[in-house]
């Protein structure tokens, strides 16, 4: 994963993984009317992959070792990293989790949205906006001078007051040339603790944020995770520059 310490970007990188951003962006826009109750996580798999090759790039995640797929879409009580399935129908009422890497011109957007189906319970629903609101709140985080610590803080202590649970397990990074780069971006933490936010650094903030119990474990297919406890999981996510005009977002248009 991490390693090799933090890649400062210049104003220049930063422009091309913006573009490699915007592919992204557009990807997760147009999955919007196409996530829908019936459809197969498989089928989602499979317009993400026509999508990114015509724009021109290059599905990221197929080059981490072992995985095959230019996505990973987990449902309901899956946190991150299940694999698409022709058997994964999704139903009415879930949550489901789109994360996607592109590649474009050697530079990297990482992204992650959830989508809720028509029919979801209140406390999903819930679920999906508070988390992503704090994303929200950790990208206010992402300027120069502020700590690690304030961005995991800040989604933290959002969550936690509205009775939900951060998982530990699994973290944002540093992204941009290289899918993981450092420093790790924890989504809990105290204020003022942790690594100085510089200009130039590129993060991936990506909360995953739990309905009941933070805990985690792994299936057999030792990619999925999923709740201990079986509640629901809802993940934004984002690539973020820290610049001097303060935090920019890359996976948007
Ligand atoms: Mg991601
Ligand atoms: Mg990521």
């Amino acid at each position: 994963m991490a390693g090799g310490g933090i890649i400062i970007k210049t104003p220049e990188q930063i422009e091309r993984i913006a573009r490699a951003g915007a592919v992204v962006a557009r990807l997760l826009d147009e999955l919007e009317p196409y996530i829908k109750p019936g459809v197969t996580t498989l089928q989602i798999e499979h317009f993400a992959d026509r999508f990114i090759k015509k724009a021109g790039g290059r599905a990221t995640f197929k080059t981490v070792p072992n995985y095959h797929h230019a996505t990973c879409i987990s449902v309901n009580n899956e946190v991150v990293h299940a694999i698409p399935r022709k058997d994964r129908v999704i139903k009415r009422g879930d949550l489901v989790k789109v994360d996607c890497g592109v590649t474009l011109d050697g530079y990297i957007g990482d992204s992650t949205r959830t989508y809720v189906m028509p029919g979801a319970s209140e406390t999903a629903q819930r679920l999906a906006a508070v988390t992503c609101r704090c994303l929200e709140l950790a990208i206010a985080q992402a300027v120069v001078g502020n700590r690690i610590g304030d961005i995991g803080a800040a989604i933290q202590q959002y969550a936690e007051s509205h009775g939900f649970s951060v998982v530990r397990e699994y973290v944002g990074h540093g992204t941009g040339i290289a899918l993981h780069e450092d420093p790790p971006v924890p989504h809990y933490g105290n204020p003022g603790e942790g690594e100085i936010l510089r200009e130039g650094m590129v993060l991936a903030i990506e909360p995953m944020i739990n309905e009941k119990g933070h805990e985690c474990r792994v299936l057999a297919d030792g990619w999925t995770v999923v709740t201990a406890d079986g509640g629901l999981s809802a993940q934004f996510e984002h690539t973020v520059a820290i610049t001097a005009q303060g935090p920019r977002i890359l996976t948007e248009v």
